[in-house]
Protein backbone atom coordinates (compact mmCIF):
# COMPACT_ATOMS: atom_id res chain seq x y z
CA UNK A 1 0.00 0.00 0.00
CA UNK A 2 1.50 3.43 -1.33
CA UNK A 3 1.85 6.28 1.95
CA UNK A 4 -0.83 8.08 -0.01
CA UNK A 5 -3.59 5.03 0.31
CA UNK A 6 -2.34 4.18 3.87
CA UNK A 7 -2.96 8.21 5.40
CA UNK A 8 -6.35 8.16 3.35
CA UNK A 9 -7.31 5.34 5.06
CA UNK A 10 -6.13 6.40 8.62
CA UNK A 11 -7.81 9.56 8.08
CA UNK A 12 -10.96 7.70 6.91
CA UNK A 13 -10.60 5.68 10.02
CA UNK A 14 -10.54 8.64 12.62
CA UNK A 15 -13.52 10.61 10.56
CA UNK A 16 -15.60 6.99 11.00
CA UNK A 17 -14.70 7.39 14.58
CA UNK A 18 -15.81 11.08 15.07
CA UNK A 19 -19.17 10.23 13.75
CA UNK A 20 -19.53 6.84 15.29
CA UNK A 21 -22.55 7.41 17.27
CA UNK A 22 -22.51 3.99 19.19
CA UNK A 23 -19.03 6.29 20.54
CA UNK A 24 -21.18 9.11 21.84
CA UNK A 25 -23.11 6.70 23.67
CA UNK A 26 -21.43 4.09 25.25
CA UNK A 27 -17.49 3.21 25.91
CA UNK A 28 -16.05 -0.06 24.60
CA UNK A 29 -14.08 -1.95 26.90
CA UNK A 30 -12.01 -4.85 25.17
CA UNK A 31 -9.26 -7.49 26.64
CA UNK A 32 -8.02 -9.87 24.65
CA UNK A 33 -6.17 -13.80 25.50
CA UNK A 34 -3.50 -14.46 23.18
CA UNK A 35 -2.26 -17.79 22.98
CA UNK A 36 1.26 -17.99 21.05
CA UNK A 37 3.19 -21.74 20.98
CA UNK A 38 6.22 -21.47 21.67
CA UNK A 39 9.41 -22.37 18.75
CA UNK A 40 10.51 -25.15 20.93
CA UNK A 41 12.26 -28.14 18.94
CA UNK A 42 10.38 -30.91 21.07
CA UNK A 43 7.01 -30.93 23.26
CA UNK A 44 6.44 -29.54 26.45
CA UNK A 45 6.17 -33.11 28.49
CA UNK A 46 7.64 -35.29 26.35
CA UNK A 47 10.14 -35.44 23.08
CA UNK A 48 7.65 -35.56 20.56
CA UNK A 49 8.73 -33.31 17.73
CA UNK A 50 7.11 -29.70 17.96
CA UNK A 51 6.45 -29.22 14.03
CA UNK A 52 3.62 -28.26 12.34
CA UNK A 53 1.92 -30.39 9.07
CA UNK A 54 3.20 -33.97 9.29
CA UNK A 55 0.89 -36.63 8.80
CA UNK A 56 -1.87 -37.07 11.17
CA UNK A 57 -0.56 -38.80 14.45
CA UNK A 58 2.84 -39.04 13.40
CA UNK A 59 4.38 -36.80 16.39
CA UNK A 60 3.01 -38.42 19.34
CA UNK A 61 3.94 -40.95 22.29
CA UNK A 62 2.30 -42.30 25.28
CA UNK A 63 3.00 -38.87 27.29
CA UNK A 64 1.42 -36.53 24.68
CA UNK A 65 -1.12 -38.43 23.76
CA UNK A 66 -2.59 -38.87 27.25
CA UNK A 67 -1.83 -42.66 28.41
CA UNK A 68 -1.86 -43.77 32.06
CA UNK A 69 0.79 -43.84 34.55
CA UNK A 70 3.11 -41.98 32.16
CA UNK A 71 4.88 -39.19 34.10
CA UNK A 72 5.42 -35.78 32.14
CA UNK A 73 9.06 -33.86 32.29
CA UNK A 74 8.73 -30.25 31.87
CA UNK A 75 10.73 -29.31 28.78
CA UNK A 76 13.46 -25.69 29.94
CA UNK A 77 13.62 -24.70 26.29
CA UNK A 78 10.03 -24.14 26.41
CA UNK A 79 10.25 -21.99 29.84
CA UNK A 80 13.36 -20.31 28.16
CA UNK A 81 11.37 -18.85 25.46
CA UNK A 82 8.76 -18.22 27.70
CA UNK A 83 10.86 -16.18 30.25
CA UNK A 84 12.29 -14.27 27.02
CA UNK A 85 8.51 -13.42 25.88
CA UNK A 86 7.87 -11.94 29.27
CA UNK A 87 11.09 -9.14 29.67
CA UNK A 88 9.81 -8.80 25.95
CA UNK A 89 7.01 -7.15 27.21
CA UNK A 90 8.31 -5.60 30.58
CA UNK A 91 6.73 -8.64 32.84
CA UNK A 92 7.60 -9.44 36.54
CA UNK A 93 8.58 -12.89 36.03
CA UNK A 94 8.16 -14.87 39.51
CA UNK A 95 10.29 -16.95 41.38
CA UNK A 96 7.51 -19.82 42.48
CA UNK A 97 5.69 -21.10 40.01
CA UNK A 98 4.19 -24.50 39.29
CA UNK A 99 1.61 -26.34 37.09
CA UNK A 100 -1.91 -27.42 37.51
CA UNK A 101 -4.48 -29.67 36.35
CA UNK A 102 -7.08 -28.02 34.27
CA UNK A 103 -10.06 -30.83 33.64
CA UNK A 104 -12.46 -31.13 30.47
CA UNK A 105 -13.67 -33.62 28.24
CA UNK A 106 -12.97 -33.55 24.94
CA UNK A 107 -12.10 -35.70 22.08
CA UNK A 108 -9.11 -33.52 21.65
CA UNK A 109 -7.84 -33.94 24.87
CA UNK A 110 -7.54 -37.79 26.11
CA UNK A 111 -6.59 -37.43 29.10
CA UNK A 112 -9.37 -35.56 30.36
CA UNK A 113 -7.30 -32.75 31.09
CA UNK A 114 -4.58 -29.91 30.57
CA UNK A 115 -1.38 -28.81 32.42
CA UNK A 116 -1.46 -25.60 32.81
CA UNK A 117 -0.94 -22.95 35.12
CA UNK A 118 -3.58 -21.17 37.96
CA UNK A 119 -2.46 -19.46 40.75
CA UNK A 120 1.36 -19.64 40.21
CA UNK A 121 2.59 -18.12 36.63
CA UNK A 122 5.60 -17.58 35.76
CA UNK A 123 5.00 -13.81 34.76
CA UNK A 124 2.85 -11.39 36.00
CA UNK A 125 2.02 -7.15 34.77
CA UNK A 126 3.96 -5.84 31.74
CA UNK A 127 2.31 -4.30 29.11
CA UNK A 128 1.61 -4.32 25.24
CA UNK A 129 2.69 -0.82 23.83
CA UNK A 130 0.43 0.00 21.08
CA UNK A 131 1.65 2.20 18.05
CA UNK A 132 -0.13 5.72 19.23
CA UNK A 133 2.85 4.98 22.78
CA UNK A 134 -0.30 4.20 24.63
CA UNK A 135 0.19 0.99 26.55
CA UNK A 136 -2.05 -1.94 27.45
CA UNK A 137 -1.56 -3.75 30.70
CA UNK A 138 -1.10 -6.79 31.05
CA UNK A 139 -2.48 -9.34 34.18
CA UNK A 140 -0.27 -12.57 33.68
CA UNK A 141 1.39 -15.10 31.14
CA UNK A 142 1.34 -18.82 31.96
CA UNK A 143 2.69 -21.64 30.31
CA UNK A 144 0.72 -24.27 29.21
CA UNK A 145 0.07 -27.31 26.84
CA UNK A 146 -1.50 -27.51 23.66
CA UNK A 147 -4.74 -29.64 22.74
CA UNK A 148 -5.06 -31.95 19.66
CA UNK A 149 -7.10 -31.03 16.61
CA UNK A 150 -10.53 -32.20 15.90
CA UNK A 151 -11.07 -32.15 12.09
CA UNK A 152 -14.53 -33.11 10.33
CA UNK A 153 -14.62 -34.34 6.86
CA UNK A 154 -16.82 -36.45 4.56
CA UNK A 155 -19.01 -37.01 7.41
CA UNK A 156 -16.70 -38.27 9.60
CA UNK A 157 -14.47 -36.80 12.99
CA UNK A 158 -11.08 -37.05 13.59
CA UNK A 159 -8.69 -36.61 16.00
CA UNK A 160 -5.07 -35.68 15.23
CA UNK A 161 -2.67 -35.36 18.48
CA UNK A 162 0.41 -34.03 16.59
CA UNK A 163 -0.80 -30.83 18.38
CA UNK A 164 -1.36 -32.46 21.64
CA UNK A 165 1.74 -31.08 24.10
CA UNK A 166 2.63 -28.03 22.32
CA UNK A 167 3.74 -25.57 24.27
CA UNK A 168 1.85 -22.62 24.59
CA UNK A 169 2.16 -19.03 26.46
CA UNK A 170 -1.24 -17.66 27.56
CA UNK A 171 -0.72 -14.03 27.37
CA UNK A 172 -3.89 -12.42 29.35
CA UNK A 173 -4.63 -8.81 28.79
CA UNK A 174 -6.06 -6.07 31.30
CA UNK A 175 -9.69 -4.79 29.64
CA UNK A 176 -7.98 -1.85 28.63
CA UNK A 177 -8.31 -1.52 25.13
CA UNK A 178 -11.26 0.73 23.79
CA UNK A 179 -11.86 0.11 20.01
CA UNK A 180 -11.97 -3.03 17.75
CA UNK A 181 -8.73 -1.18 16.07
CA UNK A 182 -7.04 -0.84 19.18
CA UNK A 183 -7.36 -4.45 19.50
CA UNK A 184 -5.90 -4.83 16.08
CA UNK A 185 -2.76 -2.62 17.11
CA UNK A 186 -2.33 -4.24 20.24
CA UNK A 187 -2.20 -7.77 17.96
CA UNK A 188 0.46 -6.46 15.78
CA UNK A 189 2.27 -5.20 18.29
CA UNK A 190 2.55 -7.96 20.44
CA UNK A 191 3.13 -10.23 17.50
CA UNK A 192 5.97 -8.14 16.92
CA UNK A 193 7.29 -8.50 20.44
CA UNK A 194 7.35 -12.21 19.88
CA UNK A 195 9.15 -12.12 16.49
CA UNK A 196 11.67 -9.67 17.91
CA UNK A 197 12.39 -12.14 20.70
CA UNK A 198 12.86 -15.22 18.97
CA UNK A 199 10.20 -17.29 21.11
CA UNK A 200 7.13 -18.04 18.07
CA UNK A 201 6.83 -17.77 14.72
CA UNK A 202 3.12 -16.57 15.05
CA UNK A 203 1.80 -17.49 11.89
CA UNK A 204 -2.14 -17.57 12.57
CA UNK A 205 -2.51 -20.11 9.33
CA UNK A 206 -0.44 -22.65 11.20
CA UNK A 207 -2.24 -21.79 14.80
CA UNK A 208 1.04 -20.46 16.06
CA UNK A 209 -1.39 -17.31 17.63
CA UNK A 210 -4.52 -17.63 18.20
CA UNK A 211 -6.87 -15.09 20.35
CA UNK A 212 -10.08 -15.22 22.64
CA UNK A 213 -11.75 -11.70 23.07
CA UNK A 214 -13.70 -10.43 25.82
CA UNK A 215 -16.17 -7.15 24.83
CA UNK A 216 -18.48 -5.19 27.15
CA UNK A 217 -20.00 -1.81 26.64
CA UNK A 218 -20.46 0.76 29.26
CA UNK A 219 -21.99 4.61 29.93
CA UNK A 220 -19.28 6.83 29.39
CA UNK A 221 -17.92 7.74 33.32
CA UNK A 222 -19.55 4.83 35.02
CA UNK A 223 -16.91 2.90 37.10
CA UNK A 224 -18.27 -0.27 37.04
CA UNK A 225 -17.80 -2.29 33.49
CA UNK A 226 -20.81 -3.57 32.05
CA UNK A 227 -21.33 -7.22 31.51
CA UNK A 228 -18.93 -9.16 29.01
CA UNK A 229 -19.25 -11.69 26.64
CA UNK A 230 -16.51 -13.86 25.66
CA UNK A 231 -15.83 -14.51 21.35
CA UNK A 232 -13.59 -17.63 21.49
CA UNK A 233 -10.91 -19.25 18.61
CA UNK A 234 -10.83 -16.01 16.95
CA UNK A 235 -7.71 -17.05 14.18
CA UNK A 236 -7.28 -14.39 12.29
CA UNK A 237 -6.51 -10.69 13.01
CA UNK A 238 -9.14 -9.47 10.53
CA UNK A 239 -11.98 -11.79 11.77
CA UNK A 240 -10.48 -10.71 15.59
CA UNK A 241 -11.33 -6.99 14.10
CA UNK A 242 -15.03 -8.09 12.53
CA UNK A 243 -16.26 -10.27 15.41
CA UNK A 244 -15.63 -7.68 17.69
CA UNK A 245 -17.51 -4.37 15.16
CA UNK A 246 -20.18 -6.60 14.92
CA UNK A 247 -20.41 -8.06 18.93
CA UNK A 248 -19.96 -4.05 19.84
CA UNK A 249 -23.12 -2.52 17.49
CA UNK A 250 -25.22 -5.72 18.79
CA UNK A 251 -24.53 -4.92 22.41
CA UNK A 252 -25.39 -1.55 21.64
CA UNK A 253 -28.90 -1.87 20.24
CA UNK A 254 -29.60 -4.73 23.46
CA UNK A 255 -28.82 -1.75 25.63
CA UNK A 256 -30.92 0.75 23.36
CA UNK A 257 -33.66 -1.22 23.71
CA UNK A 258 -32.78 -1.55 27.30
CA UNK A 259 -32.20 -4.99 27.55
CA UNK A 260 -29.88 -7.30 29.67
CA UNK A 261 -26.21 -8.56 27.79
CA UNK A 262 -26.32 -12.14 29.28
CA UNK A 263 -23.05 -13.16 29.97
CA UNK A 264 -21.89 -15.89 27.62
CA UNK A 265 -19.20 -17.42 25.60
CA UNK A 266 -20.13 -16.90 21.59
CA UNK A 267 -18.42 -17.79 18.21
CA UNK A 268 -17.81 -15.79 15.47
CA UNK A 269 -19.28 -17.11 12.00
CA UNK A 270 -17.17 -16.24 8.72
CA UNK A 271 -20.13 -16.57 6.11
CA UNK A 272 -22.41 -13.85 8.09
CA UNK A 273 -19.81 -12.05 9.79
CA UNK A 274 -22.19 -12.08 13.16
CA UNK A 275 -21.31 -13.97 16.29
CA UNK A 276 -23.56 -16.65 17.66
CA UNK A 277 -24.16 -18.20 21.27
CA UNK A 278 -21.72 -21.37 21.62
CA UNK A 279 -22.53 -21.60 25.50
CA UNK A 280 -24.08 -19.19 28.68
CA UNK A 281 -23.30 -18.49 31.98
CA UNK A 282 -25.14 -21.32 33.12
CA UNK A 283 -23.46 -23.54 30.91
CA UNK A 284 -19.87 -22.70 31.63
CA UNK A 285 -17.06 -24.82 32.65
CA UNK A 286 -15.81 -25.61 36.32
CA UNK A 287 -12.38 -27.12 35.38
CA UNK A 288 -11.61 -28.43 38.73
CA UNK A 289 -8.08 -26.93 38.95
CA UNK A 290 -5.70 -28.48 41.29
CA UNK A 291 -1.82 -29.20 41.38
CA UNK A 292 -0.27 -31.14 39.00
CA UNK A 293 0.91 -34.07 41.44
CA UNK A 294 3.49 -35.86 38.77
CA UNK A 295 5.51 -32.05 38.55
CA UNK A 296 7.18 -30.58 41.67
CA UNK A 297 6.94 -26.35 41.80
CA UNK A 298 9.52 -24.54 40.26
CA UNK A 299 12.05 -21.81 40.23
CA UNK A 300 12.77 -18.79 38.43
CA UNK A 301 16.11 -17.31 39.60
CA UNK A 302 17.44 -13.83 38.94
CA UNK A 303 20.94 -15.54 37.72
CA UNK A 304 18.69 -17.33 34.66
CA UNK A 305 16.62 -14.11 33.85
CA UNK A 306 19.48 -11.96 34.09
CA UNK A 307 21.46 -14.56 31.41
CA UNK A 308 18.47 -14.45 29.07
CA UNK A 309 18.26 -10.17 29.55
CA UNK A 310 21.10 -9.85 26.93
CA UNK A 311 19.43 -12.70 24.42
CA UNK A 312 16.52 -9.96 23.48
CA UNK A 313 17.46 -7.75 20.68
CA UNK A 314 16.25 -3.92 21.00
CA UNK A 315 12.53 -3.64 21.08
CA UNK A 316 10.08 -3.20 17.78
CA UNK A 317 8.71 0.29 19.10
CA UNK A 318 12.37 1.09 20.66
CA UNK A 319 13.95 0.99 17.29
CA UNK A 320 10.83 2.44 15.71
CA UNK A 321 11.66 5.43 17.34
CA UNK A 322 15.14 5.56 17.22
CA UNK A 323 14.96 5.34 13.29
CA UNK A 324 12.63 8.34 13.23
CA UNK A 325 15.24 10.28 15.38
CA UNK A 326 18.69 9.05 14.66
CA UNK A 327 17.81 8.17 10.88
CA UNK A 328 15.43 11.29 10.91
CA UNK A 329 12.99 9.04 9.30
CA UNK A 330 9.07 9.62 8.92
CA UNK A 331 6.69 7.98 10.93
CA UNK A 332 5.10 5.68 8.49
CA UNK A 333 9.05 4.56 6.90
CA UNK A 334 10.01 3.55 10.25
CA UNK A 335 7.41 1.68 10.75
CA UNK A 336 7.68 -0.32 7.86
CA UNK A 337 11.01 -0.60 8.24
CA UNK A 338 10.76 -2.29 11.66
CA UNK A 339 7.26 -4.56 10.88
CA UNK A 340 10.57 -7.40 11.05
CA UNK A 341 12.95 -7.33 12.76
CA UNK A 342 15.39 -8.73 9.33
CA UNK A 343 14.09 -5.56 7.87
CA UNK A 344 15.41 -3.56 10.33
CA UNK A 345 18.87 -4.97 10.22
CA UNK A 346 18.85 -4.96 6.34
CA UNK A 347 18.07 -1.58 6.54
CA UNK A 348 20.50 -0.23 9.33
CA UNK A 349 23.46 -2.69 8.04
CA UNK A 350 23.10 -0.81 4.96
CA UNK A 351 23.07 2.72 5.76
CA UNK A 352 25.69 2.09 7.87
CA UNK A 353 27.91 1.22 5.26
CA UNK A 354 26.50 3.85 2.92
CA UNK A 355 27.22 6.92 5.73
CA UNK A 356 26.40 8.34 8.60
CA UNK A 357 23.69 10.95 7.13
CA UNK A 358 20.45 11.19 7.63
CA UNK A 359 20.66 12.32 3.84
CA UNK A 360 22.31 8.74 3.62
CA UNK A 361 19.57 6.68 5.91
CA UNK A 362 17.02 8.24 3.25
CA UNK A 363 18.29 7.57 0.38
CA UNK A 364 18.78 3.95 1.64
CA UNK A 365 15.24 3.57 3.45
CA UNK A 366 13.61 4.25 -0.04
CA UNK A 367 15.88 1.57 -1.66
CA UNK A 368 15.13 -1.06 0.86
CA UNK A 369 10.95 -0.24 1.05
CA UNK A 370 10.74 -0.29 -2.63
CA UNK A 371 13.26 -2.46 -4.45
CA UNK A 372 14.70 -5.32 -1.80
CA UNK A 373 11.27 -5.77 -0.14
CA UNK A 374 10.07 -6.07 -3.83
CA UNK A 375 12.87 -8.51 -4.63
CA UNK A 376 12.36 -10.79 -1.72
CA UNK A 377 8.58 -10.79 -2.12
CA UNK A 378 9.12 -11.65 -5.66
CA UNK A 379 11.81 -14.50 -4.85
CA UNK A 380 10.05 -15.55 -1.91
CA UNK A 381 13.13 -15.43 -0.01
CA UNK A 382 14.18 -13.80 3.18
CA UNK A 383 16.04 -10.45 3.27
CA UNK A 384 19.61 -12.66 4.43
CA UNK A 385 19.21 -15.15 1.61
CA UNK A 386 18.70 -11.81 -1.28
CA UNK A 387 21.15 -12.02 -3.95
CA UNK A 388 22.02 -8.48 -2.81
CA UNK A 389 23.38 -7.91 0.26
CA UNK A 390 23.42 -4.51 2.63
CA UNK A 391 26.94 -3.65 1.65
CA UNK A 392 26.10 -4.27 -2.05
CA UNK A 393 22.74 -1.89 -2.46
CA UNK A 394 25.51 0.67 -0.02
CA UNK A 395 27.73 0.56 -3.08
CA UNK A 396 24.78 1.26 -5.57
CA UNK A 397 23.57 3.81 -3.41
CA UNK A 398 26.70 5.62 -3.39
CA UNK A 399 27.26 5.37 -6.98
CA UNK A 400 23.73 7.30 -7.39
CA UNK A 401 25.50 9.87 -4.97
CA UNK A 402 28.44 10.39 -6.55
CA UNK A 403 26.28 10.94 -9.84
CA UNK A 404 27.57 7.83 -11.90
CA UNK A 405 24.14 6.69 -12.24
CA UNK A 406 20.62 7.68 -12.75
CA UNK A 407 18.11 6.52 -10.05
CA UNK A 408 16.50 5.19 -13.30
CA UNK A 409 19.60 3.51 -14.02
CA UNK A 410 20.31 2.63 -10.46
CA UNK A 411 16.86 0.36 -10.71
CA UNK A 412 18.00 -1.48 -14.43
CA UNK A 413 21.10 -2.00 -12.44
CA UNK A 414 19.47 -3.56 -9.28
CA UNK A 415 17.48 -6.11 -11.45
CA UNK A 416 20.52 -6.92 -13.80
CA UNK A 417 22.46 -7.30 -9.96
CA UNK A 418 19.67 -9.51 -8.53
CA UNK A 419 19.97 -11.76 -11.51
CA UNK A 420 23.38 -12.10 -12.13
CA UNK A 421 25.49 -11.13 -8.26
CA UNK A 422 27.29 -8.72 -10.23
CA UNK A 423 28.65 -5.85 -8.53
CA UNK A 424 26.94 -2.53 -8.87
CA UNK A 425 29.97 -1.24 -11.14
CA UNK A 426 30.44 -4.35 -12.97
CA UNK A 427 26.64 -4.43 -13.68
CA UNK A 428 26.60 -1.03 -14.73
CA UNK A 429 29.62 -1.64 -17.22
CA UNK A 430 28.16 -4.30 -19.09
CA UNK A 431 24.56 -2.48 -19.23
CA UNK A 432 26.21 0.50 -20.57
CA UNK A 433 24.41 3.11 -18.35
CA UNK A 434 27.25 4.53 -16.46
CA UNK A 435 26.19 8.30 -15.91
CA UNK A 436 28.70 10.36 -17.94
CA UNK A 437 29.46 13.28 -15.55
CA UNK A 438 33.27 14.16 -17.12
CA UNK A 439 32.72 17.81 -18.48
CA UNK A 440 35.49 16.86 -21.18
CA UNK A 441 33.67 14.02 -22.42
CA UNK A 442 30.76 15.96 -22.57
CA UNK A 443 31.68 19.29 -24.12
CA UNK A 444 31.76 18.06 -27.49
CA UNK A 445 28.04 16.42 -27.49
CA UNK A 446 26.74 19.37 -26.01
CA UNK A 447 28.56 21.82 -28.77
CA UNK A 448 27.39 19.28 -31.67
CA UNK A 449 23.99 19.41 -30.68
CA UNK A 450 23.76 23.48 -30.31
CA UNK A 451 25.15 23.38 -33.76
CA UNK A 452 22.71 21.09 -35.25
CA UNK A 453 19.84 23.05 -33.48
CA UNK A 454 19.91 26.66 -35.36
CA UNK A 455 16.23 27.34 -34.49
CA UNK A 456 16.23 26.20 -30.94
CA UNK A 457 19.02 28.13 -30.73
CA UNK A 458 17.47 31.30 -32.13
CA UNK A 459 14.46 31.05 -29.98
CA UNK A 460 16.45 30.56 -26.95
CA UNK A 461 18.28 34.06 -27.79
CA UNK A 462 14.50 35.18 -28.30
CA UNK A 463 13.85 34.04 -24.42
CA UNK A 464 12.29 30.75 -25.58
CA UNK A 465 13.04 28.67 -22.28
CA UNK A 466 11.47 25.63 -23.52
CA UNK A 467 14.02 25.62 -26.86
CA UNK A 468 16.73 24.63 -23.39
CA UNK A 469 14.74 21.67 -22.73
CA UNK A 470 14.76 20.39 -26.58
CA UNK A 471 18.61 20.99 -26.84
CA UNK A 472 18.74 18.87 -23.28
CA UNK A 473 16.63 16.15 -24.88
CA UNK A 474 19.20 15.97 -27.77
CA UNK A 475 22.20 15.45 -25.87
CA UNK A 476 20.30 13.15 -23.79
CA UNK A 477 19.17 11.19 -27.53
CA UNK A 478 22.78 11.57 -28.31
CA UNK A 479 24.34 9.39 -25.04
CA UNK A 480 21.40 7.27 -24.51
CA UNK A 481 20.02 9.02 -21.82
CA UNK A 482 23.53 8.35 -19.45
CA UNK A 483 24.52 12.61 -19.49
CA UNK A 484 24.37 13.91 -16.25
CA UNK A 485 21.33 15.86 -16.23
CA UNK A 486 22.91 18.88 -14.24
CA UNK A 487 25.90 18.76 -16.08
CA UNK A 488 24.59 19.08 -19.36
CA UNK A 489 22.51 22.23 -18.44
CA UNK A 490 25.78 23.71 -16.84
CA UNK A 491 27.70 22.83 -20.28
CA UNK A 492 24.32 24.39 -23.05
CA UNK A 493 23.84 27.76 -20.51
CA UNK A 494 27.80 28.75 -20.81
CA UNK A 495 28.35 27.72 -24.82
CA UNK A 496 24.89 29.88 -25.38
CA UNK A 497 25.88 32.64 -23.26
CA UNK A 498 29.19 32.32 -25.13
CA UNK A 499 27.47 32.34 -28.40
CA UNK A 500 25.34 35.56 -27.25
CA UNK A 501 28.57 37.22 -26.64
CA UNK A 502 29.76 36.61 -30.22
ZN1 LIG B 1 4.84 -37.17 22.96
Amino acid sequence: MSTDSKNEKVRGNIEAQDQDPIAERYETVIGLEVHVQLGTRTKLFCGCENRFGAPPNTLTCPICSGHPGVLPVPNREALRLGILAALSLDCDLQEHCKFDRKHYYYPDLPKGYQISQFDLPFALNGGVRLSSGKVIGLERIHLEEDAGKNLHADGHSHVDLNRAGVPLIEIVGMPEIRSPEEAHDYLESLKRSMRYAGVSECDMEKGSLRCDANISLRQHGASEFGTKVEIKNLNSFKKVVAALQYERKRQAACLDRGEPIHQETRLFDDASQQTRVMRTKEEAMDYRFFPEPDIPPFEISTTEIEALRPLLPERHWERRARFMQEAGLGEYDSMVLTLEQETADYFEAAWKALGPSQEEAKLTANWVMTEVLRLSNEKGLPLSKLPIDPGTLASLCRLIQEGKASNQAARKVFKHMAETGDSPEKALEELGLAQISDPAELEPIVQKVIENSKKAVKDYFKGKKKALDAMKGGVMRETRGRANPGLVSEILLRLLENLREK
